[in-house]
This record gives C-alpha cells, structure tokens and sequence, in this order.
C-alpha cells in the first residue's frame, strides 16, 4: 500500500528555535493519514528527534556518507543518523547533483547503505529547463531513475520512497502544472514497475509546493505526497501542506 508522506527539507536553514517551534506544532497536531517528517540540517537532527519523540513527527537526513566509517572528513554516516533517530534520508537532491557534483552511482550506493540501516531513502529525480523544452524530460528521467537505483535488489526497491522534483520548479515559485507532474510520476510508477511492485511504492513531488497547491498536486493519481522545500521554513504553512495532504 502507498503511503501518503509529507517531507519537509530545511536544507542550510534552521535553528534551534524552528526546532522548538515545529515541536510544539507538532505536539497539538491531529495527525490525519499522512507520515511527516522533518529534514533539518544534521547538526539539529538530533535534538528535533527528541523533540519529536512523543509526536507524529519524524525526521530525516539531507544526505549521507557513501561509506560506512573511516577517514572521510566532514561526513555523517547512515549508522549515525539512525542513532541520533532520523528514519529517512534525502538522497540525490538536485543540489546535491549539481552543486556538489553527485552522481547517480554515487546516489545509488548511498541508497544501499541507508537501507543496510533501515533508513529509508527518498531519491530524488528531475529535470532541467532546457531537457524539458528539448522534450526530453521523461526519457531523462527514467535514465536517472535506473541509474540512481542500480545494484538495488526487488527487495531493497520496495523500500524507498521516489521525489519527483523538476529543477526548474524547485525554489522558483515555478510548480509544474498537475498534468506535467501526473504524468511524470506516472512513467515513472511504470518504470518501476518493471522492477518491482510500484503500487506499493510512494512516489513525491517537490518543487514550490505550498498550502494553495499541494491538495491538487496530491489529489492526482500517481502523486503520493510532498517533498517541501521553502514552505516547510514556516510551521503553519509545513502545517496547511500536511493537512492537503488528508
Ligand atoms: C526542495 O528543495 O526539495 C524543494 C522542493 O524546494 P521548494 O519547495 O522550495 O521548491
């Protein structure tokens, strides 16, 4: 069965404050069918984890070493977020890509490191403008798709979660319509399906999501809930987001 999720990524933003002000939110908050969560930086991980501990909230990692432990300088392994109690972990964010210069092999060992942790990955794919325009985009995408998630068995596929966020839509206050956002995940819903039983897998769109256009972004068929980036900074925006999503 999919299940609707509502994923907000604070990414280089966020202080302790926002930490105590979603975990109050978060204390007198109905929790309807929707799994929240929370992706802060790392360093506030932790504490929001704690925080959260006797909510409906979890929380998630923005990325994660491609190796276990060793002399990798600056990095955060998938073992230490599973212990300071993340129970995702964002993985091939576009910023990660392109600013950071991931790959879609390197996304896929990160995937199969996280899930040797029982984290669960939320890959993301997208296109750029220019791919989009060249008519490019569902072609690009099933490539980055396949890519991201070699070397992962049936089993390993069941448990990730997929993002759909177009580059051009991400931070831009550009959302793609909710045709051109159906029917991406729906190719990619039938991608997966020649690997795995992608009726059992939840698909997310990203890319200026926002309480007046999440409800109809997740109403479609193949849109399984929401990766937030600039709307999940304030609680009662993250808060309107999650209860579109029902
Ligand atoms: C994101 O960073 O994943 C994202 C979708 O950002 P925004 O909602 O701000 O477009």
């Amino acid at each position: 069965m999919r299940k609707t999720i509502v994923a907000g990524n604070w990414k280089l933003n966020g202080d302790p404050s926002l930490c105590a002000a979603f975990a109050v939110a978060a204390r007198a908050f109905e929790s309807g069918d929707a799994e929240v969560l929370i992706c802060p930086p790392a360093i506030w991980l932790a504490t929001l984890a704690d925080q959260l501990a006797s909510t409906s909230f979890h929380v998630g990692g923005q990325n994660l070493a491609s190796e276990k432990a060793g002399a990798y300088t600056g990095e955060i392994s998938a073992a230490m977020l599973s212990a300071a109690g993340a129970k995702y972990c964002i993985l091939g964010h576009s910023e990660r890509r392109t600013i950071f210069a991931e790959n879609s092999a390197l996304v896929a060992q990160k995937a199969l490191v996280a899930i040797e942790e029982n984290l669960i990955p939320i890959i993301c794919v997208g296109e750029a403008l220019d791919c989009r325009e060249a008519g490019k985009a569902k072609a690009f995408v099933e490539q980055q798709l396949l890519e991201s998630l070699d070397g992962l068995d049936r089993e390993s596929l069941s448990k990730v979660v997929i993002a759909y966020e177009p580059i051009w839509a991400i931070g831009t206050g550009v959302t793609a319509s909710t045709d051109q956002a159906q029917e991406m995940h729906a190719h990619i819903r039938s991608v997966l399906a020649q690997r795995v039983d992608s009726q059992a897998i939840s698909l997310l769109y990203g890319g200026s999501v926002k309480p007046s256009n999440a409800k109809e972004l997740i109403a479609q068929k193949d849109i399984d809930g929401a990766l937030v980036g600039g709307a999940s900074l304030n609680v009662d925006d993250f808060l309107a987001i999650v209860e579109a999503a029902g």
